[in-house]
């Protein structure tokens, strides 16, 4: 094995029979980990541009092993894609970040907007329209203030069917931002088609934005599209001021990344709003 993670995974070996062990030996303590509910989720706010004002936040999953270690979902999402498990990951997600956005609402903070991340394969599963009906019922989180982020990738397979999922999840009230945009599969002819709300400038773009005129350009082009179809635009990962004059400057309506704060635990977040009301 070449490199050794954070954690004791050999995700980048080079001898693929280690890689295979390590699979499978990372496939069962995901397993587990559903079963145990070794997941935690972190938020990070977003922010409205103009008005500096925390609006919302998405919601970040990490894996805490009995261990201690805390594995970035980068390095599990794709294997629990591979493998299935991120149905059962993602409902847990959407119910428990369902029930503590409901608790702050309930604690002086009624209009926040909660954006959670789904995978391709549950967006497009038969079951999302009942998960997502039970568990608006169950946690009494409204609709209208859930935002699910999907990417371009879910009309790879089947532009129609995803089109037709959108607009199912339309009339349940719940809101659709298209994250990752201007990476990987694009097409303006489907975003055209898509009925969504909000697009989700991917990070590359904004980082390299106050340096390169090309992705300058990009970016500027990306907001008037949006705008033009109506859509909303937050960009994510701004890092710094300048990125966000410049964003400011392009009528971007949100803005989300290091610079006003990481990933915040439950804790934290709720310390954050509590601060933030006594400005
Ligand atoms: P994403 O949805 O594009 O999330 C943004 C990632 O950028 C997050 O990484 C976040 O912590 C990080 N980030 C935020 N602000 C900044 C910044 O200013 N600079 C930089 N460099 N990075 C920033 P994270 O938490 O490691 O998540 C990675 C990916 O894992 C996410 O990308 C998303 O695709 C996936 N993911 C996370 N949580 C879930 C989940 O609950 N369900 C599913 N299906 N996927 C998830
Ligand atoms: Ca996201
Ligand atoms: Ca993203």
């Amino acid at each position: 094995a070449k490199e050794k993670g954070e954690n004791n995974y050999q995700f980048f070996s080079s001898d693929m029979k280690s890689t295979l062990l390590t699979k499978i030996q990372l496939e069962k303590d995901l397993r587990q980990a559903i079963a145990n509910e070794e997941f935690v989720l972190h938020y990070q706010p977003q922010i409205h541009t103009r008005t500096g004002e925390v609006i919302g936040m998405e919601t970040l999953i990490r894996w805490e092993m009995s261990d201690g270690n805390t594995i970035s979902p980068g390095k599990f999402i794709p294997l629990a894609e591979e493998t299935r498990l991120i149905l059962q990951i993602d409902e847990w997600v959407l119910y428990n970040a369902c029930r503590q956005a409901k608790a702050w609402h309930e604690d002086g903070h009624p209009h926040l907007k909660l954006a959670v991340n789904l995978s391709p394969l549950q967006f497009l599963h038969d079951n999302l329209m009942v998960t997502l009906q039970n568990v608006l019922e169950k946690t009494g989180f409204p609709a209208s203030l859930l935002e699910l982020e999907i990417t371009e990738g879910v009309a790879v397979f089947d532009v129609e069917k995803a089109i037709s999922r959108m607009q199912e999840l339309r009339e349940l009230g719940v809101q659709i931002a298209i994250d990752d945009f201007g990476i990987g599969y694009s097409s303006l002819i489907y975003l055209k088609r898509f009925p969504i709300n909000h697009l989700k400038i991917a990070q590359p773009f904004i980082q390299d934005m106050a340096t390169d005129p090309d992705d300058m350009a990009l970016v500027e082009a990306m907001i008037s599209i949006a705008h033009s179809l109506g859509m909303s635009v937050i960009a994510e990962g701004v890092e710094t001021n300048e990125q966000l004059a410049f964003l400011e400057n392009l009528d971007c309506n949100e803005v989300q990344g290091y610079l006003f704060s990481q990933p915040l635990t439950v804790e934290a977040f709720t310390e954050m709003l509590a601060k933030e009301k006594l400005q």
